[in-house]
């Protein structure tokens, strides 16, 4: 499903612990996560989110690299495309570079490194492109109920669907990874629009 309001983002991994070693092999676990996220941009105010669909179960990767491997770059980035072969290929090529990048940080010796990272799907209404929607009256609120900072009326905040509720969007996304509910009432923000 393809279209000019679709684009994909990756997340580079968000937590990593590199752990230096003298003497053994490097280890490699990441997790990865893809979802599809339905947004109402309209011309005026701030976007609306529908939902959140996760693509499928969470892949989750642990390998090990061989110190040898880590003394060449070449042989280092075949190691980690094999390990990674039955990721999709777009994923796989930027965990390959980020591989790559650590072992370069690493001056050769061992680490291990541990990752999330996240897959995002974005799908975009907008309303200058013929979407309309129903929107429901604004609520006015200074504070992101998430972080109890201060919310302003700018592209760093957006406010769920059916409740009208504000939030920073970075709160806002690390809270819909785990709960479909809006952080504030509850209410369900896990629908799809009807297309
Ligand atoms: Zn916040
Ligand atoms: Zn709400």
């Amino acid at each position: 499903m393809e279209n000019q309001n679709s684009r994909r983002v990756f997340f580079y991994p968000i937590t990593f612990s590199p752990r230096f070693h003298s003497d053994s092999a490097s280890h490699f676990s990441i997790k990865i996560e893809i979802f599809r996220r339905d947004i109402y941009r309209p011309i005026t105010g701030k976007e609306r989110l529908f939902g959140q669909t996760s693509l499928g179960p969470p892949i989750q990767l642990k390998f090990e690299i061989p110190s040898g491997f880590l003394a060449s770059i070449e042989a280092c980035r075949q190691h980690v495309s094999f390990v990674l072969a039955d990721v999709e290929p777009r994923t796989r090529e930027i965990l390959v570079l980020y591989a790559i990048q650590l072992n370069g940080e690493s001056r050769g010796r061992a680490f291990e490194l541990k990752a999330d990272a996240e897959d995002v799907e974005y799908h975009l209404m907008e309303e200058s492109k013929g979407w309309t929607t129903c929107i429901p009256k604004s609520i006015p609120v200074h504070e992101c109920s998430i972080c109890l900072e201060e919310l302003c009326d700018n592209e760093e905040s957006i406010e769920t669907h059916d409740c009208s509720h504000a939030f920073h969007k970075l709160c806002l996304w690390r809270w819909i990874r785990t709960k479909s509910s809006c952080p504030l009432c509850r209410h369900p923000i896990y629908a799809r629009p009807k297309f």
